[in-house]
């Protein structure tokens, strides 16, 4: 203990040195105003008095707990914690040993399978798969032992003879020291640890956080000091230890944690770090108010600091906020500074400012707010400048991933919103095309209902959205674009209740009014089919809702958190993803399912050149897209991720069959170059049934070869090979076979009685086709056991390749009857007949020279695209596109074709809207309104856009593209000529193209 005299004397000092931190009464966020407005909320709107209710409700729990239970609830540096009971990252063995008992069972049950249930069974982990509980010790007792003179768990100090297997505390028993754990976990007979109470005190720090967040909201709606003061008390202790928090010793031993391989961080590692520490500082940011004379907080404080020896003098209001202040909120900005806190992009930025706000002292406040939009800190002007793209996307190219940024950023606009302390950013203002964020979920969602599962996202056919209603009516409210209310509106089942609802303002309710105004003159959701060229996402629609088909095609990242899958698709019907993607791997670490499999090439439905995976690239290029009602194409170049070739492109269609609300798609895969090309494809987890192929089986082994197990890692052969086992070949395959899914019961919403297929016709002639099995990652909920792969194979010098193939989902009886590919004497053009039930004959046609194509019947196109339907022998649609004319003998359809030119001049600021100005006089108004225009792109990004509205001026036009930018990033030395400040997507001078198209019957959708 500290003698009186100089705690006094410290005391007189601190009173000097912080006076006015001790002076603030109030969080910097939660201000007196949002408070009383929130209280006199919960008082008149029935909304409010429900929420009130369920807040005190939840905190309830919390103050059962006396105020020494809720102080030892906090533990320091040596209670050791890591996310894996058994990963390993420095064994030479495997990484993961699963259960003690069961084995790898566990994993089915996810990354994290044990949830600890800390009030009924304390210091245990059931496992959810046999059910076996460790640690097998009287932990409880233990950690009592151990108890140091500050407090605190110290695993040294604990009295051994209570480290036994409770169930067998004969000595001589073989299971007597069995699952034992003193901490640092049980050692098994291999020198493997199980880190049973280390995963336990993990979880238990999101627990301590579920204790403050609803002590801090009960205060809040409250105002009811008891809450604080039980809060306060966890905030003391947390800052009493944090300081001395540091994950790297046990990062050093081989523990798992979330540091991304840095090996650094405080409670866990630095990633994860961000959150935790966010939620710490908002909570005290929550209860400083409640703070204020509060007596029996302060003497319990005294008490403790009597009993123990802690790093601080307790007992006043004043003693209490230095010490949060110092131990939390200083420590905050310090571990972003060391990068011991630092997250993903976004994540360190907003716990910086949650700590920022809640000192609400200058001039440190703004100092640290500074910090986090400085080039040398957080970085924001950065980021926004060079990883966001023009759909509200970063450079990341997963879904969850890359709305990280938008929902981060947002919350730091959110922080910022009304505070007076710091007025120098404004983010939204800043940067306008940063508004795109607010509706990239809802845009990336096929038929609003799912979102592909790219990269490291999601699980396999997993349906899922992100769509956040509540977000895009935030969108609206900082942008007023009227197409953010729309989508909310339509996000939100066709609804404004609530949304964005302030609780902390005057007038709750005042978006949601305007939301409903502009929502209900809107209506619901059109049929779809856009294309996102900033993330890279071509999708294409037919029908609406869950009995509409959807085609997606991703050409975007490669990088980062996505795959090297460069121009996969994906394909939902019935309501469920038909040619999934494997989604979340394994494990986001390097080993071999991840690195050679579900994050490599060979696993996605594209082509793989070379027998090597694509290269990693910010993105492809789109060359056409056009949506029509019943009839969407688009063209994709992916020939970056594959350098060398002459050709790597993918042109894709979605035509809906004309008898009822079936589609198929038609897939022109252009391979150019390379001496070695498998086109890969896989349908949904299902009975495989094929015609037209005459398969032997190979004996044992994997398409890697019958010596080479399945899961071998890569080692010889071409990476991902040896994960494709059960392979069946043909080694002289026909021109043309078909392949049939019969989907499985139980594969996500899919039932016994649904009876759903996907075929795949092929139209191209390979050396060797496999069958083959390939597992999609084993520990994700709901994931199938295996998928089955078509692997058709050429080889030789120089090949060029056109991988055509029809895509028919189906339910109970196919639609399809005859496929046929004319022959036209050209090797410039595929020409496909379809037949299909009630006499329909489709005829697709494909030109990527400039001759006219023609075919029997009379038939004939000059131009890119042609589709001609007949019902019995009678033409009933006709589609050109890019083309001047098309004719059936007797039905002649002209076109001016597809527009080209030059770029005259661009807007090159980051604000002011993506203005183009063009080389000629184009159509005014709306006229070309929702069609893209294809600029060629001066560098990695895909330099196309959808046009809002076109005015001339003299001979030239403007093309005004909304509210986005072309900027791409910041001028350096290598990217730029002097004096530059940016570069763009595309340079002034540079060629485009607008698609054109014409119908009969003209749908004008
Ligand atoms: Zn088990
Ligand atoms: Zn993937």
């Amino acid at each position: 203990m500290i003698p009186v005299f100089r705690s006094l004397l410290i005391l007189a000092l601190l009173t000097i040195n912080y006076a006015s931190f001790a002076q603030r009464s109030y969080g910097g966020f939660y201000t007196q105003e949002k408070l009383s407005n929130l209280q006199s909320n919960c008082n008149k709107y029935e909304w409010g008095k429900k929420l009130k209710a369920d807040a005190t409700a939840n905190a309830a729990f919390w103050l059962s707990k006396s105020d020494e239970e809720l102080w030892t609830m906090v533990q320091g540096q040596n209670l050791p914690r890591t996310i894996d009971v058994t990963f390993d990252r420095v064994t030479t063995g495997p990484k993961i040993l699963g259960c003690l008992k069961c084995g790898l069972d566990v994993l089915q049950y996810g990354n994290y399978p044990y949830e600890p249930e800390f009030e009924k069974k304390p210091w245990k982990l059931t496992c959810p798969s046999c059910k076996s509980v460790f640690p097998t010790n009287d932990f409880a007792k233990f950690f009592k032992s151990a108890i140091d003179e500050s407090g605190q768990f110290d695993s040294s100090r604990g009295d051994k003879s209570l480290l036994f297997n409770a169930d067998h505390p004969d000595l001589k028993d073989p299971l007597h020291k069995y699952g034992v754990d003193d901490g640092f976990g049980f050692i098994d007979e291999n020198g493997r640890s199980h880190k049973f109470i280390a995963y336990y005190n993990w979880k238990h720090w999101d627990y301590i956080n579920k204790a403050l967040t609803e002590l801090g909201d009960a205060y809040l709606y409250t105002g009811d000091k008891l809450y604080a003061r039980k809060s306060a008390i966890i905030l003391d202790r947390l800052a009493d230890v944090y300081p001395a928090m540091d994950w790297n010793p046990y990062a050093a031993k081989g523990w798992y944690g979330s540091d991304g391989g840095t090996l650094i961080g405080k409670i866990g590692g630095n990633i994860w770090e961000t959150t935790l520490v966010r939620i710490f500082t908002d909570n005290y940011d929550k209860i400083i108010s409640g703070t204020v004379d509060n007596p029996e907080l302060y003497s319990f404080l005294k008490k403790q600091s009597q009993k123990y020896q802690l790093p601080s003098a307790k007992g006043t209001r004043a003693l209490f906020m230095k010490n949060v202040d110092d131990g939390l909120l200083r420590e905050v900005y310090k571990g972003a500074l060391s990068k011991k806190i630092k997250g993903n992009q976004g994540m360190h930025q907003l716990s910086v400012t949650t700590a920022a706000l809640a000192l609400d002292s200058q001039p440190e406040t703004s100092a640290w707010l500074d910090w986090v939009f400085s080039p040398e800190g957080g970085n924001i002007s950065g980021q926004m400048t060079n990883n966001l793209d023009h759909d509200g996307t970063t450079e990341e190219g997963a879904p969850g991933y890359t709305f990280m940024w938008g929902r981060l950023v947002t919350d730091i606009a959110d922080r910022l919103y009304g505070y007076e302390g710091y007025t120098k950013h404004d983010i939204i203002k800043e940067f306008p095309q940063y508004g795109t964020t607010f509706i990239a979920a809802y845009r990336m969602s096929a038929l609003g209902i799912a979102l592909p599962n790219i990269g490291d996202a999601g699980a396999t056919g997993l349906i899922r959205n992100y769509i956040d209603p509540e977000f895009i009516a935030k969108g609206y409210r900082y942008t007023g674009n009227p197409e953010y209310a729309k989508a909310a509106y339509r996000a939100n089942n066709n609804s404004a209740e609530g949304l964005d609802r302030d609780v902390f303002a005057r007038d709750p309710d005042r978006i949601s009014a305007e939301i409903k105004k502009i929502g209900e003159s809107a209506g619901t959701r059109p049929e779809g089919g856009y294309l996102m060229s900033g993330f890279g996402l071509a999708i294409l629609e037919s029908g609406k809702g869950s009995s509409g088909i959807a085609l997606t095609n991703n050409y975007g990242r490669t990088i980062k958190h996505a795959h090297p899958d460069m121009l996969n698709f994906d394909l939902f019907a019935f309501g469920n993803w038909l040619a999934p993607d494997h989604g979340y791997p394994e494990y986001a670490t390097p080993m071999p399912s991840n690195n050679d499999w579900t994050g490599s090439t060979i696993s996605h439905n594209t082509v793989f050149v070379n027998e090597q995976p694509q290269k990693e690239i910010w993105s492809g290029y789109s060359r056409i897209f056009k949506q029509l009602k019943g009839f969407g194409v688009f063209e994709l170049d992916g020939k970056k991720a594959y350098p060398g070739l002459e050709t790597y492109k993918r042109t894709m269609f979605l035509i809906n069959s004309g008898v009822d609300s079936n589609a198929y798609v038609i897939d022109l895969f252009h391979v150019d170059g390379g001496k070695d090309h498998v086109y890969s494809f896989h349908g949904p987890p299902g009975v495989i049934t094929t015609s037209g192929l005459s398969l032997t089986a190979q004996k044992e082994g994997t398409y890697a070869g019958e010596n080479i197990a399945k899961g071998t890692g890569v080692n010889g052969f071409p990476r991902g090979y040896s994960f494709l086992y059960n392979v069946r070949k043909d080694l002289s395959p026909p021109g043309q076979f078909m392949v049939d899914w019969k989907v499985d019961s139980g594969y996500r919403t899919i039932k016994a009685e649904d009876n759903v297929h996907l075929r795949m016709h092929s139209l191209t002639q390979s050396q060797d086709i496999a069958l083959a099995d390939g597992d999609p990652p084993q520990n994700k909920p709901g994931n199938p056991k295996k998928l089955g792969y078509v692997l058709m194979h050429k080889k030789g010098e120089k090949l060029n390749s056109t991988f055509v193939s029809v895509i028919e989902p189906y339910k109970n009886k196919p639609f399809i009857t005859s496929i046929k590919r004319l022959t036209t004497g050209n090797d410039e053009h595929i020409a496909l007949q379809i037949e299909q039930i009630n006499g329909v004959i489709d005829y697709v046609m494909y030109n990527s020279g400039t001759k006219e194509m023609k075919l029997s019947d009379n038939i004939s196109m000059s131009g890119s695209i042609g589709f001609i339907r007949k019902n019995s022998n009678k033409t009933s649609k006709a589609v050109l596109i890019n083309g001047t004319s098309i004719s059936d003998g007797v039905l002649n359809l002209k076109s001016a074709g597809q527009i080209t030119g030059k770029v005259v001049d661009m807007n090159e600021e980051t604000s002011g809207g993506g203005w183009i100005i063009v080389d000629q006089k184009l159509p005014e108004g709306d006229l070309l309104k929702g069609e893209q225009i294809f600029v060629t792109a001066a560098g990695d990004r895909d330099a196309s856009y959808s046009i809002l509205d076109i005015k001339n001026e003299g001979e030239f036009s403007r093309i005004n593209c909304g509210p986005i930018s072309f900027v791409s990033g910041t001028a350096t030395e290598q990217t730029t000529s002097p004096g530059n400040k940016y570069t763009y997507d595309f340079n002034k001078g540079a060629a485009f193209t607008i698609t054109s198209h014409k119908e009969w019957p003209n749908t004008n959708q």
